[in-house]
Order: C-alpha cells, then sequence, then structure tokens
C-alpha cells in the first residue's frame, strides 16, 4: 500500500486525521492531512499483536491501536489539531466515562491519547477502509518459517534425523528434544556449542537459508556463521556455500577489480635521457614467411 499510493509532506498549518483499527490479531492506522482537496495520506501503521493483546478485548484492543499510532506518528502530531477517528463506538465515550471503572491501563493510555489529540469521532467500519486493511495483514500474523507445528511433522518425517537418532548416521551436533515456550509443541535442537540451535529437516533447509541470506547477501562466511548461530543440520556449511555461489543477485553485486588505464600518449622530451617512460603493451602476433 505505501508503493501503491503517495505520501505527502505535511503541511504546518493542516488539521490532521488519525484512522485506526484493530483485528484479532494485528492493528492498522493511518495519518491524513485534511486539505481542501480531500484527505491526503502522510503515513501509514502497522503492528502485529504480542499472545497478551490477542487475549485483550475488542475496547482494549481499540485503544492500544489508537496508543499504538499515536505513539509511531508522535513526531508529527505535537502541538497540532487531530482529531481520532475509531470505528468502535463505545471507545468515543472513552473521556468521559468514569475513571473508577477503568483499568490502571486504559487509565494510562487514555492519559497520553489525550496529550494528542482535540477529538475523537466515530467512523464506521465501511468508511475505515485504510486502517481495517492495515490490522488484517495476514502474513504479520502467518510467516511461514515460523510454523512451529510444520517444524515438528517435518522433523518427525525427515529420514537423515531418524538415521541420526538411530545413530547411523554421523553428525556433529547432539540432537535433544526441548519443549518449546508457550506452545506444546517439542522440537529437535542442538545444544553442543552451549547453543541451542534448531535442527532442520531436509524440505526447509532451502527456506532457512533464503530467509537468512536474503538479509543481506553477506557472503559465505557471513552466511555459514549467520545460519550457524540458530540452525544446524549435517553438511550444512557445504550446503550454504553451493547455494551462495549460486546466488543470482550476489553475482551481480560482487565487484571485480578491472582497472582499465586509458592509452596516453608521451610528450616528447627536449633532451636525451631525461625521462625513462615505460609500459607494457600487448603486440599484434604477426606472420612471417620466409621466402627462399
Ligand atoms: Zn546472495
Amino acid at each position: 500500500m505505501v508503493k501503491a499510493t503517495l505520501l505527502y509532506h505535511p503541511s504546518v498549518d493542516t488539521k490532521l486525521a488519525l484512522v485506526t483499527d484493530c483485528s484479532d490479531f494485528a492493528m492498522g492506522g493511518v495519518l491524513q492531512e485534511i486539505s481542501s482537496n480531500g484527505p491526503k495520506p502522510l503515513g501509514f501503521f502497522s503492528k502485529k499483536l504480542s499472545p497478551t493483546q490477542f487475549k485483550y478485548s475488542t475496547y482494549d484492543r481499540e485503544l492500544l491501536a489508537a496508543y499504538s499510532a499515536i505513539q509511531n506518528f508522535r513526531h508529527l502530531l505535537e502541538a497540532r489539531v487531530l482529531t481520532l477517528y475509531v470505528d468502535h463506538k463505545p471507545l468515543i465515550f472513552a473521556f468521559t466515562q468514569k475513571q473508577k471503572k477503568a483499568t490502571p491501563r486504559r487509565l494510562r493510555q487514555l492519559d497520553f491519547i489525550s496529550q494528542f489529540i482535540t477529538d475523537i469521532k466515530y467512523l464506521p467500519g465501511k468508511g475505515n477502509v485504510v486502517a481495517d486493511t492495515l490490522s488484517r495483514i495476514c502474513e504479520i500474523q502467518f510467516s511461514s518459517l515460523y510454523d512451529l507445528e510444520l517444524w515438528a511433522n517435518l522433523q518427525e518425517t525427515d529420514e537423515e534425523l531418524r538415521s541420526i537418532l538411530e545413530g547411523n548416521a554421523k553428525f556433529s551436533g547432539n540432537s535433544v528434544k526441548v519443549l518449546m515456550p508457550d506452545v506444546a509443541t517439542s522440537l529437535y535442537t542442538d545444544n553442543s556449542t552451549g547453543i541451542s540451535r534448531f535442527y532442520v529437516p531436509l524440505q526447509l533447509r532451502r527456506r532457512v537459508f533464503d530467509e537468512l541470506h536474503g538479509l543481506s547477501h553477506p557472503g559465505i562466511r557471513g552466511t555459514k556463521q549467520l545460519v550457524g548461530s540458530k540452525y544446524i543440520w549435517p553438511d550444512m556449511n557445504k550446503d550454504i556455500g553451493i547455494w551462495c555461489r549460486a546466488c543470482i543477485n550476489c553475482q551481480r553485486s560482487n565487484v571485480h577489480l578491472h582497472t582499465k588505464t586509458p592509452l596516453v600518449q608521451f610528450l616528447i622530451p627536449d633532451e636525451r635521457f631525461t625521462h625513462v617512460h615505460l609500459d607494457i603493451i600487448k603486440l599484434p602476433l604477426c606472420i612471417v614467411i620466409s621466402t627462399v
């Protein structure tokens, strides 16, 4: 969305509108400038909820979205006329409710919000397209590589891991099953170096490499260190070396030093031996035909 639309330079004397929304797993917001030609976007905001925030009530999630969006755009909001738009109607009465009813967290967030906004208005879900879309970006929730269930299933069916566990295959590390925090999933890890590293099943190796190497294309040694700090699999360094050498982006950006000095003319000296010029040139091949 950021690429699809043009962000505007903020003007000093226009009113601002911040539209926020929160779904079950993420929050979103858009900061707009209200000009005579309609609203113009100044910035977008989107953030995934933490496991604790997942459990918040709708009211608290919507309040959190407004609070976080204001924190994010704080540098643009200070000393400006700002209206906050939310699509959760009870929230517009937040500042008129009895303080005793509010939890300390709500009070703290409302206190912060009140330092920046001049008004809070209700915007029905239909008119809240941008913020609603930003709070429903599913990729924020599901990054394919962090699906622990998938890891557990693939580790269970990985033949190489099975032969390592049965002692039929050589492996530099050790394989210990560790229970992951917060989820009822156990994964095989190696802790022979004092750091727990995930054992990567065959199907995920290339994806792990792509994800980490693709961050900055750090070269063979750098990629080995980066991948090796979190993951392990047999012949890991060999695989990484082959994939790095085959990476098209790395090949394109590698700088090879080919200095080509242009031909220059020697200045004619005034006297003999005042200058000694030396150059290496490649003479053209010539064929000598001897005749009798
Ligand atoms: Zn690369």
